[in-house]
């Protein structure tokens, strides 16, 4: 039988505001347990609570992000549980009227073509605190710093047919809000969260299967990981006779399995209403437009300038443009190399990125920086040295020996391009192996290359290819 995958993700990034939502307490990571909530955070009686404006502003850009409607007026709700790590009783959310409407992002498929992925809402909440399970032997210990860190929730529309899509949108929502400034996008930290809803159908069924919907995902390998675990788990279960249940589930990385975590909750279980300590949220026009003059170029702008300006395929140019440092260091290496996107692109998608991912590094904390690789392009194209050649002047660069040409000059890595030293290299390597020049006449055109292995051998590499080629060619005839 063939089966649909249908996916839709809910992702909580956490905003990069100083204080919290609703109060003046620090946000900052990495705190002693308990150091950062204060009276209102735990829901002290008599306090109340107050919007932090800049959160109200990264919404707003958020919206502006994905064509999205921004509400005139959305409202903040209770959202009423009882956990240990909720003093209150309660997390302020926003239910039936969400600060950020529908709207849409478009994503990059495998073919090169894009597909738009439609977002539901975007809404502001605060966080909980965290139930810390190891190290208390056997007992839990409650960290409140996190209660009342300001959340964008971002729910997508079902729209996504299999993992691979899944992980291309939220990568390229996790390029938008960090490009947008107003979430730092670590995963690992919990700052961008994503719960996964999975469900299947026969295909042509226009109905939506049943779901399930996957949490503690902190990667984009294992939301890829868990999406196709779940899947291959809906289709046994169905085609076995058995029915899929609403419900949330946990996935292990460990196991690579997910497991019943607990029954789906419905809306009305938790009995939303409007929280009676908060007006509801006024947004003007002009506000708006304050916060649209200052949006930098988006990601999706940037991949299509280019796919345009520099003629790269839609794939670099995705890749280049999933954050912003990697989007400015690639045009710098272009504007120094004296216009060569292709080669540029290459180099920082090759070399350069494998470079720093071994040695884990950012590429803003690059040993090798734009302009230098620029220069180093630039002496590839005009032909002062190979590319070969350029690879271990690069790992000059990196282990900071000073500037290309200076590294060049040194090491007297200069590309052999003199015609008259050329040929008599290639007459010295006729006279040398007569054999190979004979078997090579007779018709075993493989031993071109063993000329050439020779050549780079004794010129250390140095010789412009293209002009050996051409007298190899002529003197072996
Ligand atoms: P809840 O808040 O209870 O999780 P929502 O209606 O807000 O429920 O939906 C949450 C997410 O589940 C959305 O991202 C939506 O696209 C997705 N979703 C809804 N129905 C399905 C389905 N049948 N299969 C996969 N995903 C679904
Ligand atoms: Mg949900």
């Amino acid at each position: 039988m063939e089966w649909e995958i249908v996916i839709g993700l809910e992702v909580h990034a956490q905003l990069v505001t100083k204080s919290k939502i609703f109060s003046g307490a620090s946000t900052a990571f990495g705190a002693d347990p308990n150091t950062q909530a204060c009276a209102i955070d735990l829901g002290f009686p008599g306090i109340l609570p107050v919007l932090n404006k800049e959160a109200t502003t990264m919404a707003i850009k958020l919206g502006l992000g994905i064509h999205a409607e921004i509400a005139a007026r959305s409202v903040f709700a209770r959202k009423n549980y009882f956990y240990p790590d909720l003093p209150k009783g309660y997390q302020i959310s926003q239910f039936e009227l969400p600060i950020v409407g529908k709207g849409y992002l478009d994503i990059l498929m495998e073919d090169g073509t894009t597909k738009r992925i439609g977002i539901t809402r975007a809404h502001l909440e605060e966080d909980a605190g965290k139930s810390l399970h190891e190290d208390f032997n056997g007992k839990t210990g409650i960290d409140l710093n996190r209660a009342g860190i300001p959340l964008l929730e971002i729910v997508s529309e079902p729209d996504m047919r299999s993992a691979k899509e899944a992980i291309a949108y939220l990568k390229a929502l996790h390029a938008l809000v960090r490009y947008l400034d107003i979430c730092d996008g670590n995963m690992q930290e919990g700052s961008f969260r994503c719960d996964a809803n999975v469900s299947i159908r026969k295909k042509g069924e226009t109905r939506y299967g049943t779901r399930t919907e996957l949490k503690n995902i902190n990667s984009f390998r294992f939301v890829e990981r868990a999406i196709n675990y779940e899947v291959e788990r809906q289709i046994a279960l169905i085609e076995n006779g058995g029915k899929v249940i609403q419900e949330t589930r946990l996935y292990d990385p460990n196991k690579n399995e997910t497991r019943p975590m607990r029954g789906k909750e419905e809306a009305n279980d938790y009995r939303y209403f409007p929280d009676p300590d908060l007006l509801p949220l006024v947004i003007t026009e002009e506000q708006i437009a304050a916060v649209r003059s200052q949006l930098p170029e988006l990601p999706q702008q940037k991949r299509q300038r280019f796919i345009d300006a520099y003629g790269l395929s839609p794939y670099d140019a995705n890749v280049l443009v999933s954050n912003r440092a990697t989007a400015t260091y690639f045009e710098t290496v272009v504007t120094t190399s004296n216009n060569q996107p292709k080669l540029s692109a290459n180099w920082v998608m090759g070399e350069l990125s494998a470079a720093l991912n071994k040695a884990n590094i950012e590429i803003t904390d690059s040993p090798v920086t734009a302009e230098q690789l620029g220069q180093l392009i630039l002496r590839i194209s005009d032909n002062t040295i190979s590319g070969k050649i350029a690879k271990s002047i690069f790992e000059a660069l990196w282990n900071k020996e000073g500037d290309v040409d200076h590294i060049i000059e040194k090491r007297g890595l200069k590309q052999v391009t003199d015609t008259g030293a050329i040929e008599s290299l290639v007459d010295s390597l006729i006279a040398k192996y007569p054999d190979k020049v004979a078997e090579y006449r007779a018709g075993k055109e493989k031993l071109f290359g063993f000329f050439v292995g020779q050549a780079m051998k004794e010129s250390g590499g140095k010789i412009n290819p293209q002009q050996l080629n051409e007298w190899l060619k002529k003197k072996l005839a």
